[in-house]
């Protein structure tokens, strides 16, 4: 008796790690391996360490403490603003965090003094998307205060694009963020060594050459972990997609209707699904539900199977053509979107195993 099982392929992770860091090299640009889709897996840091990332980012100390317990020496990101309540946390924890808020600098400035630390930071401009930064207006004033704060040590500018308001990276936005490093540089009479561009929607901009040369720095996690741009979720030249797969496990498999019977009311979420009477089904059900993956971020791997739905327990597939080969106690493969993995890595309902080679530790 197994539980769902995630596999993870490090060598395809690794693969999929060379040839974003080859293209960006050939661009003058630094990957920092994003780890948060995968919990900050130290298995898979490392397939990112080998396959070129010179530092691993992540979103949350949980993960950041995790990789350092495993023995990760790599430099360390803090992807997300740190809260003003983990202002000591981080400057123990993490090599460079990226900010927004001068409270929180303040804090940090005092933590990094009292131990008589210097913190480097990057600071984020909302260059339109919506989610983090500084309102580029602002950037001026607040660099300004920045620089009285002496625990703190300013680094470079960053933009992040796409995760919230879809906003493509271009060459006119990207190009905004350098003239605000410059300015910045003027005002504070120093060369600022990072200008981080963003995460894996910024890659077809570095392929097509229209990156601005100053963008040093990306941020990279579902490129390397799914194998995908992230403006229109291409698969990436050179990589794979199918690094991670989860297996479950059918526990039923019966030929219904597609239509249910009687009066109906709600599901089980509040909804009221369409389920139109198309003629029987030849169905499976499988041992994944909604409590141990985001369902809808899963991807039969056989074509000829279609997921119809899914509860908290169970998810429902039609196996179509498939029917005479799917039986009870049969495995069936899924992809997973970046949502989906990241739900699958955090379920203590789905085995985590790792293959590929074990790289050395770093
Ligand atoms: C998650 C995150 C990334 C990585 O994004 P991908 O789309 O997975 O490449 C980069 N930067 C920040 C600030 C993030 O939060």
């Amino acid at each position: 008796m197994s539980r769902p099982f995630l596999v993870a392929d490090l060598g395809r992770i690794e693969r999929n790690a060379r040839a974003v860091t080859t293209l960006c090299a050939e661009h003058g640009i630094e990957v920092t391996g994003v780890t948060k889709g995968v919990c900050g897996s130290p298995e898979v840091a490392r397939a990112m360490l080998r396959g070129g990332v010179t530092s691993l980012g992540d979103s949350r100390m949980e993960n950041v403490h995790r990789l350092r317990a495993a023995g990760v020496s790599a430099p360390l990101m803090l992807l997300r603003i740190p809260p003003l309540s983990r202002v000591e946390e981080v400057v123990t924890s993490v090599d460079l965090s990226l900010n927004s808020e001068l409270a929180v600098l303040a804090g940090l400035s005092g933590a990094a003094q009292r131990r008589g630390r210097v913190h480097p930071v990057i600071l984020m401009v909302d260059l339109g998307d919506l989610r983090e930064g500084i309102w580029p207006d602002d950037l001026l004033p607040f660099v300004a205060e920045l620089a009285g704060l002496p625990g703190v040590r300013l680094v470079g500018l960053g933009a992040n694009l796409t995760c919230y308001g879809g906003v493509i990276p271009t060459p006119r936005n990207m190009g905004r963020l350098v003239r605000l490093v410059e300015d910045t540089e003027k005002s504070l009479g120093l060369r600022l060594p990072w200008v981080s561009g963003g995460n894996s929607s910024a890659l077809p901009l570095v392929a097509a050459g229209e990156m601005p040369s100053r963008i040093n720095h990306l941020r990279i996690g579902e490129a390397l972990l799914l194998g995908r741009e992230t403006v229109a979720r291409r698969p990436w030249p050179g990589t794979t997609q199918d690094a991670f797969r989860l297996h479950a496990e059918v526990i039923e498999r019966k030929e219904k209707p597609s239509a249910p019977t009687g009066p109906r009311g709600e599901d089980a979420f509040g909804r009221r699904p369409e389920l139109p009477d198309r003629g029987p089904v030849e169905r499976a059900l499988v041992n994944l539900g909604r409590e141990d993956v985001d369902v809808e971020g899963l991807m039969p791997v056989d074509p000829r199977l279609r997921v119809l739905g899914a509860t908290s327990d169970y998810l429902i597939l039609d196996v179509g053509e498939a029917a005479d080969e799917i039986r009870v106690g049969d495995r069936v493969a899924f992809g997973l979107s970046y949502g989906a993995l990241l739900a699958a890595m955090d379920s203590e309902y789905v085995e985590k195993r790792f293959v590929g080679t074990p790289g050395p530790a770093r």
